[in-house]
């Protein structure tokens, strides 16, 4: 385990620069959206606020990349950045709230539930230097949307055509369960995105029962028509929701979580499948 000292000389995997653990916004960590003056939200009040008033997904990016408004979380995520995992001891761990990763011209969104540990809260991209990326990724190129099948660290060159990733919660959580009140407080930042996305939105891939009820309370407080009764997640459920002229297709999938994919719940015949319906 590295002490706060060591933490100081460790270099990112890549780029080789040197990080604290959590990375400090805008010190050259690979894809870092912020810089120093990027506005900090410390209150639910504030997250709604700069949500709100964000004018395109690189500010919103920044802004998400450097919130505070969840202390329990802000304490695991920043705790789990300093303590590390074994197996990545010489590594900074960016330790950060993590941003959406993608095509900011997306017209499909994935919806995800929130970082991992050791995962995007180590390396500061989504479903990045994981398991659950090794798979979801892998499909993604198959499906054409990603320049390469894997994504091991930010700054490896990966590209997403046509996809942007987003998650129900940006900080990773104890036991990967945000309270209720952690994912209303972050809710704003899946709004904006939402609303962004809109004028060019054709689908949404919900992962798991956790994404498909974040994107359907998303689009309810938006005022799109969400059908009643509440579309039931399954893997290859689909809703369509219906905003202004547009109607976009919400379809869900088993989460790429280990749980699923090592026991033969989600395959990749099966995460294929959906994600051509996008
Ligand atoms: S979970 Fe969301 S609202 Fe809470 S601190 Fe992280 S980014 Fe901010």
């Amino acid at each position: 385990m590295a002490s706060a000292d060591d933490d100081a000389t460790l270099r990112h995997p890549l780029s080789e620069a040197v990080f604290s653990s959590p990375v400090a916004p805008g010190t050259g960590w690979p894809g870092d959206p912020a810089t120093a003056a990027t506005p900090v939200a410390e209150v639910a009040a504030q997250v709604r606020a700069l949500a709100a008033g964000a004018s395109g997904v690189g500010e919103l990016d920044a802004l998400v990349s450097v919130c505070r408004a969840c202390p329990r979380l802000v304490a695991w995520r920043e705790g789990v950045a300093r303590g590390k995992r074994a197996a990545f001891a010489a590594q900074p761990y960016w330790g950060r709230a993590v941003p959406s990763f993608g095509d900011p011209d997306a017209a499909v969104l994935i919806v995800g539930l929130a970082p991992a540990a050791h995962g995007a809260n180590r390396t500061g991209r989504m479903f990045t230097g994981d398991r659950s990326g090794d798979w979801l990724y892998a499909a993604l190129h198959r499906a054409g949307y990603a320049s390469q099948p894997t994504s091991v660290h930010a700054g490896d060159g990966l590209r997403l055509a046509g996809v942007r990733i987003v998650a129900a919660v940006r900080c990773a959580p104890p036991d990967n369960k945000p309270t209720p009140l952690e994912r209303g407080t972050c809710a704003p930042w899946l709004d904006r995105e939402l609303q962004l996305a809109l004028p060019r939105l054709r689908s949404m891939l919900a992962l798991g029962s956790i994404g498909w009820d974040a994107a359907l309370a998303a689009a309810r407080r938006l005022g799109w028509t969400v059908p009643r009764p509440k579309p039931r997640f399954g893997h290859g459920a689909e809703a369509l929701l219906v905003a202004g002229d547009r109607t976009v297709r919400l379809v869900g999938s088993y989460h790429v979580s280990q749980q699923n994919t090592f026991t033969g719940k989600l395959t990749e015949r099966m995460l294929d499948e959906v994600i051509d319906r996008l």
